[in-house]
């Protein structure tokens, strides 16, 4: 077929979207729709799993409507670790999608690391115990609506990622599947035997029925049906967003890492095929398995990047538009001792204290609003040396370049102060649309528009590159007064 197209699928935190890409990476067509989250306690943070859908379906027909030539296949990459348990028969959700930031099994997780758990966990799943992954939500849905338990018991209901959850509306019913980095995050899957982990099922006192079929991330996963989109295409492709954007920055060699600032910020380093726990904190996870072979990621979560923009800008109203805070951060020289400590959902690598909250340190009555948007931007920068120094200390070679990616990258200052701070180039691919593109680009591997993954690395081109220019004396100093800001936060969670 001449110029075949692949059609991907992205489904974040914040919208669902469908692009449509030519085989070389060029965006040909990109539909979008912004998602509701739903906030019904502190801590609490849901989505409706009917949005997800009906918005997702739409930018998909939306795209394909206006085509003669279909693309030739599907790729899906999501928000990961969000839990949807729904009927198998009517495929009704039993409750709102429960989403990765939500804290609401946060004194769960706290008595099972009482309980000396947690070691355990590390060592199957790569994971720590923290509400953040799935197993918890899952417990939590069948503890707290009426009849789950019972129906869940029966055999009557399914779990899914948003993933899996997509590919089951998309085969009307026909495929209960996910992929291992999808499967890898729910802390049920035991990723050094590669298999649900019954030990783990029964901790958290999860029936095996609920659970998908865990498949490669290049495979047959089913094809839509065509009274879904329209169209009978081949769905060959599925990662989660943040191995989706290692694949589309084609880090395939041990020791390179991307870092995505979307509404959080993810470090990925591709460590290789040998499973190793992280002894700072971190996590370890599954990068992809293609073929049946694994590769494994070593990664820092940031459970807050962009979304501390989104709060500066509907939060405290600073600003109609995300782009506005450069100009507003570059307005005043530094941030005048100002640190904005952005733990609104808690903090994550290489902390871990799900009850921190956020925090602005160093006010002054000359402090401005664009000290603030200047110092949440600047706090990227800290959160992600805080990542790449426990990523030292577990033994990881620092890397001299870092791909980086996701909504904030937009954002010329943020990016040079993150290569200031690291003392590492930042680049930032032609592609920016990394997630999406290492979706189809799985899937253009399955039907033979690539060859494998070195094909894909090949599509990989920078565009800007950030060079470090900062002195070491003055970033020592500006990362001190981070590390002290942040210390308060977690000295106080410890009740020091
Ligand atoms: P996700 O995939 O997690 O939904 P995106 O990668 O689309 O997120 O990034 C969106 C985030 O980036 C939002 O939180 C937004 O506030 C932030 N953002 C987008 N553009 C800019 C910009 N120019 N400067 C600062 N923040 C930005």
């Amino acid at each position: 077929m001449s110029n075949p197209t692949l059609l991907a699928i992205d489904q974040g935190t914040t919208s669902s979207r469908a692009i449509l890409f030519s085989q070389i990476g060029e965006v040909i067509d990109v539909r979008q729709k912004e998602l509701q989250l739903y906030f019904p306690h502190k801590g609490w943070v849901e989505q409706r799993p009917e949005d997800i859908w009906s918005d997702t379906r739409n930018c998909c027909t939306q795209i394909l409507n206006n085509m003669e030539q279909k693309p030739v296949a599907v790729g899906i990459t999501n928000q990961r670790e969000t839990t949807i348990v729904w009927d198998r028969k009517t495929g009704e959700p039993v409750y709102n999608a429960i989403v990765w930031q939500d804290r609401r099994t946060a004194e769960q997780c706290n008595t099972l690391k009482k309980q000396g758990h947690e070691q355990t966990i590390a060592n199957k799943t790569g994971l720590l115990l923290d509400p953040y992954f799935s197993a918890t939500k899952i417990a939590w849905i069948l503890d707290n609506v009426p009849n789950a338990r019972a129906r869940a018991d029966a055999g009557e209901l399914a779990f899914g990622t948003v993933d899996c959850y997509l590919l089951w509306k998309l085969t009307n019913g026909e495929v209960h599947a996910t992929d291992t980095t999808n499967a890898s995050r729910t802390m049920l899957y035991n990723i050094v035997e590669q298999r649900w982990d019954e030990a783990l099922l029964a901790l958290f006192n999860i029936p095996y029925s609920l659970l998908p079929e865990v498949k490669d991330n290049i495979a047959s996963f089913g094809v839509t049906d065509k009274h879904i989109l329209g169209a009978e295409i081949p769905i060959g492709g599925m990662a989660g967003d943040q191995q989706a954007a290692l694949i589309g920055q084609g880090c395939f060699k041990p020791g390179m890492v991307k870092s995505t600032y979307g509404t959080g910020c993810f470090a990925l380093m591709n460590i290789g095929p040998v499973f190793k726990p992280s002894q700072h904190r971190l996590l370890t996870t599954v990068a992809y398995r293609v073929d049946g072979q694994i590769t494994y990621a070593v990664e820092g979560s940031i459970f807050t990047a962009g979304a501390a923009i989104q709060w500066l800008r509907d939060g405290l109203g600073f600003f109609d538009d995300a782009r506005e805070s450069e100009a507003l951060a570059t307005s005043v020289s530094d941030s005048n001792e100002v640190y904005f400590v952005p733990a609104f959902t808690g903090l994550g690598a290489p902390y871990w204290c799900p009850d921190a909250k956020a925090m602005i340190m160093g006010l002054s009555r000359e402090s401005t609003q664009a000290h603030i948007v200047r110092a949440a931007l600047e706090a990227q920068a800290y959160q992600t040396l805080d990542l790449m120094g426990a990523m030292q200390a577990d033994g990881g070679h620092i890397p001299d370049i870092i791909r980086a990616d996701g909504g904030l990258v937009a954002n010329k200052f943020m990016c040079q102060f993150l290569a200031d701070m690291l003392g590492i180039s930042i680049e930032v691919p032609k592609v920016t649309e990394t997630t999406a593109w290492g979706a189809a680009a799985l899937a253009g591997v399955q039907v033979g528009v690539f060859s494998g993954l070195e094909d894909i690395a090949k599509s990989w081109e920078a565009d800007k590159c950030y060079k470090p220019q900062m002195k070491a004396s003055k970033r020592d100093r500006l990362y001190a007064g981070w590390k002290k800001a942040v210390g308060m936060l977690t000295k106080e969670e410890r009740g020091q």
